[in-house]
């Protein structure tokens, strides 16, 4: 008889495991500091864990509505509204479980097999085995160092007749950068001249360092009606485990999108919509919790610059990049992350386990900022000593 596991899908017994899940494993096993995975090690804001108490206490916990509370797709609109100056209904608004599962729900309902799909690289990694197990072929367009910045040309020679969707992540997961103006009109010209679908994942919309408010690639001419938005209270609150988001678009998509959503989770707990829905609605709360990270990130940023490491340019998420030659280590990111964490006791992001497509820039790595002072102090004391000793 055969090895039942080795009856399994060939996709996931031969998938390695997450670069996040695979770093924050060895963080715990080797009890170092983890600048991998994203999130930040101090709770949410207090209001917020009020207001998950006290709708724990009061509100149903059963089956929300498919398509989420009414109550949080009416707030997650009204936030839009005020923050980016989005006019939606909350019709457009399906609320999922975390992010990845809008991304998996847009896909599953964009894409049919054969369909061709352009994503950048670097890219969160869940994109290309998504589009894969829709029967779909992601097509990767290489961003540059330092700027990340995208090039039309490069962007129309992947396009083919088969080409459906287009994903862009803005701001940008792993590099920290925002798309420019430019970037974003010339992407809405590409898509409408090749009637493409705009998957857009903004969950780094609200962590923005620059002072500018995010500007929406669905704000763009002739987008409203071609984009997908998605977004992250876990993002906005710095709650990552709650696994609450959603995706937005016009509501006769929104409708069919909300057939896939149906079949991977079908509803996300009422408990946390509701305390997200108070979140959002709450002046200022959204806000607070990004004035926090920049703290950090000054720490984290000024501390690396101190000791002599290059920085890559970078104005929103939870990230920043160091360019590790330019900081004097002459390894390759992947054998920097995974002797950083065995022996300075510091885990890490190698740039080039979030590359598909050949030309991986493999000098990059990347730390997570939003950690309490002292951890990002010891942190970068850590990193110093072990570079100074190679
Ligand atoms: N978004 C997180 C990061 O970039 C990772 C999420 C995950 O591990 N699935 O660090």
């Amino acid at each position: 008889m055969t090895d039942p596991a080795q009856r399994l899908s060939p996709v996931y017994r031969d998938m390695p495991l997450t670069i996040f899940e695979h770093m924050s494993g060895l963080a715990r096993h080797l009890g170092a500091i983890n600048l991998g995975q994203g999130f930040p090690d101090e709770p949410p804001p207090p209001a917020l864990l009020d207001a998950l108490a006290r709708a724990s206490a009061e509100k149903s916990h059963q089956y929300p509505p498919m398509a989420g509370l009414a109550e949080l797709r009416r707030a997650v609109a009204d936030f839009y509204a005020r923050t980016q100056g989005l006019a939606l209904s909350p019709d457009s608004v399906i609320v999922t479980s975390g992010a990845t599962e809008a991304v998996a729900s847009t896909i599953l309902a964009v894409v049919a097999p054969g369909d061709e799909v352009v994503l950048f690289a670097p890219a969160y990694d869940a994109y290309a085995p998504l589009v894969r197990r829709a029967g779909g072929v992601p097509v990767f367009v290489a961003l540059r160092p330092p700027h990340w910045g995208y090039d039309r040309a490069a962007i129309e020679a992947a396009i083919t007749a088969r080409t459906r969707a287009i994903i862009v992540n803005d701001p940008l997961n792993p590099t920290g950068t925002v798309a420019s103006p430019q970037d974003l009109a010339m992407l809405a010209q590409v898509c409408v001249a090749h009637d493409l679908i705009a998957i857009c994942d903004e969950v780094w919309e609200n962590v923005r360092f620059d002072g500018f408010a995010h500007a929406s690639l669905m704000m763009q001419p002739g987008m409203a009606g071609r984009t997908v938005k998605i977004g992250s209270a876990g993002k906005i609150f710095g709650a990552t485990g709650w696994k609450v988001g959603w995706l937005i678009t016009a509501p006769a998509m929104a409708a069919v999108l909300g057939r896939a959503h149906q079949f991977l989770t079908f509803t996300t707990p009422p408990m946390l919509q509701w305390a997200v829905a108070e979140g959002l609605d709450t002046p200022g709360l959204a806000q607070s919790c990004t004035a926090r990270w920049a703290q950090t990130r000054g720490v984290l940023l000024d501390g690396l610059m101190r000791e002599g490491f290059a920085l890559l340019p970078s104005a929103a998420t939870w990230f920043t990049c160091i360019d590790l030659a330019a900081s004097g280590i002459a390894l390759d990111d992947r054998t920097f992350s995974e002797r950083a964490v065995h022996e300075a006791g510091v885990a890490s992001i190698p740039i080039s386990a979030l590359w598909e497509g050949g030309g991986a820039p493999t000098g990059i790595i990347r730390l997570c900022h939003c950690k309490p002072e002292t951890t990002l102090s010891d942190a970068v004391g850590r990193l110093a000593h072990w570079r100074d000793g190679l």
